[in-house]
């Protein structure tokens, strides 16, 4: 992984002069991490950062996110960008309609589980479920290390007959345990999915993506090749092309990009 900052000088160019999609996941990237998700509010600054962007001829921005869309929507509090929720499960993005999947058979699924799950978690002081409605979040962060293995056993364990029978899918990211409906679906997915709804042509356009968590590695590897991929947090195992070190330079980096797009349009 090469060092964002380093080669943005000779990426100008193609970031400059193209119509740019811009992906930008929340948690960590956008907000700094925090030890609730209900904490994760957006810096006022950086809400206007995105007006500004969203407001730049050619510039489409979207946020992909784990969150619940109405929830993402809520935190986020811009209109005219695209709302990726729930991995892709969940999209509300202008100009495109996105028909879903049927969700309802796993409905009752997902509420057995939740009921399971919250009643162990009293059990489990400091871990909490996240209902987003057509995925839960169970979150650890707080628990010791030999704890998180005991819940993580239960979950296993409670979740094994329905993995077994694919009615419902697993995943992870920091400190979280997710359980998903079983579609064929990540962000990865859900972000070529929606550049193809933009009748584009590929070599005018430059995608980017930024993102810190495991789920956002499936976006790097879809866009291999035909994006510019931005890991947040440092050098590590990621199939991002680039890195930035930490979730402040995220904001460097848009402040960046918005001061390059103006620039192109004044020239
Ligand atoms: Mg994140």
């Amino acid at each position: 992984m090469k060092y964002f900052f380093d080669d943005f000088g000779s990426l100008k160019k193609q970031i400059g002069g193209r119509d740019l999609f811009l992906f930008l996941d929340y948690d960590g990237t956008l907000t700094p991490i925090v030890d609730h998700p209900k904490k994760a509010a957006l810096a006022k600054s950086t809400r206007s950062l995105l007006e500004k962007l969203s407001l730049e001829p050619r510039v489409n921005v979207s946020v992909v996110s784990g969150r619940a869309l109405g929830d993402l929507r809520n935190r986020v509090g811009v209109s005219n960008i695209s709302y990726v929720g729930n991995h892709g499960l969940e999209m509300d993005a202008p100009g495109v309609n996105f028909k879903g999947f049927d969700l309802l058979p796993m409905c009752e699924i997902i509420d057995y589980l939740k009921k399971e799950i919250n009643k162990e978690l009293l059990f489990f002081k400091g871990a909490f479920l996240e209902d987003k409605g057509v995925t839960l979040s169970v979150h650890y962060r707080k628990l010791k290390e030999a704890r998180a293995a005991v819940l993580k056993a239960f979950l296993h364990e409670l979740t094994e007959p329905f993995l077994s029978r694919k009615q419902i899918r697993m995943g992870s990211g920091k400190k979280v345990l997710e359980i998903k409906p079983p579609v064929d679906w990540d962000k990865g997915k859900a972000v070529l999915w929606l550049l193809n709804q933009h009748k584009h042509d590929g070599k005018k356009t430059c995608s980017i993506y930024i993102g810190d968590d495991t789920t956002d590695e499936d976006a790097f590897a879809s866009l291999k090749g035909k994006g510019i991929t931005i890991k947040v947090g440092g050098q590590g195992d990621s199939a991002a092309e680039y890195y930035v070190k930490q979730q402040k330079e995220v904001i460097l980096l848009l402040k960046g990009l918005l001061a390059l797009r103006n620039k192109a349009r004044w020239n």
